[in-house]
């Protein structure tokens, strides 16, 4: 997946000069979108330009109502430094993760600023793509009127469990969702009136563009994203850019056969991953069943300290660490991040996923080092955000032109309105 939700911003007529002003500017809006305040000596410092460089960069980043100045706080010599903040309310992205359950939304700031969060329960199923699909639209018209006046929206990220092609955002299939083959960013920019820019990823790999940017793989370049829930997602940054595959299915993980003849997957074979270290296996490892109890049944009584649950989750963690041996073979990451159930169980499973890793690893084990996600459940709606936001910080000016551009196209413009009136 290229990390931007938009049309890619190149004028015909740039000159090597524009080039060069643009990626400055992007060097400067990147430091203050991913670690926030900087006074302008330190941005001379991080980025290496001077001090008029800065000071040009910085203003004309005010002007496009990205960032804001106000004075620095005096400490030591010389006159304060201004303190450069990114406005969370002049650029803003709508971020949304689809589940079997539900839809999680999330309307997030520039600078990363999560403004609103919200999850809905699915009125029908979430086989039932329309209804999914109007909840989306309903939630970002939503947020989208909470949204500070003149803050641009750059556009909507959509999270999904399953193959999503790229770059169309067509879902291939999502055995969670019940879904095959269904066009989701071309019902949602349908369903939004074509007002936005619309894109569509891969849980695994939204995970992994989050835990990388901003949780536990920060500052890491080679990194693997396992999410365990009902399905089993994962994304791999390899040198610092998301592995996309041909097709964009890269990291699809859950469907390794850890287990030949195994249990029956979702997918239809048999002995996958998923089968052996999904939602459903977990629950059955620990006597439940799973038309009766769901995991958060097993978090509670692993939380309670219950026997027989950690005991199950345990012999599970051996599936999980099998399995990982051979993703760290292929991939060699320096550090394994583990999302969503297998994050939050991670601590229990947490000896025998171990060993069981160490056995099948042999020598190479040292290399990577196996964490629990930082962002849990937020993951995948601050993966979602930050590829919206990848336009932006690439081409500041021109992503906000463009953008400005196709909004006008599509609203009402008050002016107009008033022109036709008169
Ligand atoms: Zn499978």
């Amino acid at each position: 997946m290229r990390l931007g939700a938009g049309p890619q911003v190149r004028p015909a007529d740039a000159s090597a000069q524009d080039d060069v002003r643009r990626a400055n500017l992007s060097s400067v809006l990147r430091l203050l979108h991913f670690h926030g305040p900087a006074t302008r000596s330190d941005l001379v410092a991080s980025t290496g330009f001077n001090r008029s460089t800065v000071g040009s960069l910085t203003s004309e980043l005010t002007k496009l109502g990205l960032v804001r100045e106000r004075p620095g706080v005096v400490g030591g010599k010389g006159r304060p430094s201004n303190l450069v903040e990114p406005v969370s309310t002049g650029a803003h992205v709508l971020a949304f993760d689809v589940t079997p359950s539900s839809v999680g939304a999330a309307r997030v700031g520039l600078g990363g600023y999560m403004l609103q969060v919200r999850r809905r329960l699915h009125s029908t199923s979430s086989h039932d793509v329309p209804a999914v699909v109007q909840l989306i639209a309903t939630l970002a018209t939503e947020m989208q009127a909470r949204a500070a006046t003149g803050s641009v929206c750059l556009g909507i990220v959509v999270s999904v469990m399953g193959s999503v092609r790229q770059p169309d955002g067509l879902v291939r299939r999502s055995p969670p969702l019940g879904w095959h083959e269904v066009p989701l960013a071309d019902l949602l920019r349908e369903a939004t009136g074509h007002k936005y820019p619309v894109a569509v990823g891969n849980d695994g790999d939204l995970g992994a563009v989050a835990e990388y940017l901003r949780g536990a793989a920060r500052g890491t370049q080679d990194v693997l994203y396992v999410r365990g829930e009902v399905g089993v997602g994962g994304g791999v940054v390899v040198d610092g850019e998301l592995l996309k595959g041909a097709g964009g299915y890269a990291g699809e993980v859950g469907h390794i056969v850890v287990k030949p003849g195994g249990r029956t997957c979702s997918c239809g074979a048999r002995g996958c991953w998923e089968a052996e270290v999904g939602d459903g296996a977990i629950i059955r490892a620990v006597g439940r069943d799973p038309r009766e109890s769901e995991i958060e049944d097993v978090l509670s009584d692993v939380a309670i300290g219950n026997r027989r649950a950690i005991s199950g989750v345990r012999k599970t963690g051996e599936w999980v660490g099998l399995g990982l041996a051979s993703l760290v073979n292929i991939f060699n990451p320096r550090i394994v991040v583990l999302g969503g159930t297998l994050g939050a169980l991670y601590p229990t499973m947490e000896p025998t996923l171990a060993s069981s890793f160490s056995r099948t690893l042999g020598p190479m084990r040292e290399q990577a080092m196996i964490v629990r996600g930082e962002l849990g459940s937020d993951a995948q709606l601050v993966g979602a955000s930050e590829v919206a936001f990848a336009d932006v910080l690439e081409d500041p000016a021109g992503t906000l032109e463009a953008r400005t551009a196709q909004a006008d196209e599509h609203e009402d413009h008050p002016l107009r309105v008033l022109h036709q009136a008169g």
